[in-house]
């Protein structure tokens, strides 16, 4: 049929904080393409492999529902995706095939700057702002907190100071948006890379040998960058 296709199809990150490194890591690896930035779909030039350009909340749930075979992620979106999933009984299963060495970044609670916080349980009761609902639920049920959900898919750094919530759970890098927003940093509640993940549908031999080839050499380029 026409969705399942002899080409190893790979999704990564159309534009964004990943996608750089996810076409740079693959061109390390030996697959020559070019993209064309209004076109979903690239083809390689020297090997039977397509890459799908999507959003990267996509890509997770693209692996799990075996339309693609392999996807380069962040582990804060592929862990909120597959709990998500389990909570409403969906497919969730992948195979994490290694770790990347790229896209670090930490999910943490974070207040403003007059709020006197000791610990997770000055949270309790409280409205949090994020777009990682699952994650936060997750972490503040291990703690037995209560606490009020405030979803949302931008901004989460200005809620605070909008009235919205009085406190977020986001994306940290450098902390340099908490600063700017009057907000600091008190927990973090995951630790994040991108990483490179397979479908749990059973794969040809042919495109299963291709996937093998290319995390060697995703091995390779890694331990060289070391
Ligand atoms: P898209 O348009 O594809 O949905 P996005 O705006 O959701 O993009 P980006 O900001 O490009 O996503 O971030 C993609 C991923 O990069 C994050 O999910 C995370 O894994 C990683 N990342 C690394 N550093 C940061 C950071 N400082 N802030 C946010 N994400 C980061
Ligand atoms: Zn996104």
């Amino acid at each position: 049929n026409q969705s399942s296709s002899q080409r190893l199809r790979i999704a990564i990150q159309k534009s964004g904080r990943l996608s750089k490194d996810s076409q740079k890591l693959l061109k390390s690896c030996g697959v020559k393409f070019n993209v064309n930035e209004q076109r979903l779909i690239a083809h390689a030039d020297n090997m039977p492999i397509d890459l799908l350009r999507v959003r990267d909340d996509d890509i997770p749930g693209l692996v799990m529902d075996g339309v693609v075979d392999l996807g380069i992620i962040g582990e804060n979106v592929l862990e909120e995706e597959q709990i998500e999933r389990e909570s409403l009984g969906k497919d969730a299963a992948y195979t994490k095939l290694r770790q990347l060495d790229f896209g670090a970044c930490r999910l943490s609670l974070a207040v403003p700057n007059e709020f006197d916080y000791r610990d997770s349980g000055s949270l309790e009761g409280l409205r949090l702002a994020t777009s990682y609902p699952n994650l936060l639920r997750r972490y503040m049920q291990s703690k037995g907190i209560v606490y009020k959900d405030c979803m949302l898919k931008g901004s989460v750094e200005v809620a605070p100071r909008a009235g919205l919530a009085d406190g977020i759970c986001d994306l940290v890098s450098t902390g340099a948006t908490l600063e700017a927003n009057g907000l600091y940093e008190t927990e973090v509640i995951f630790k994040s890379m991108a990483c490179i993940i397979q479908s749990s549908v059973p794969q040809s031999d042919a495109k299963q040998a291709l996937i093998d080839k290319i995390l060697s050499r995703v091995n390779g380029v890694i331990r060289a960058r070391e």
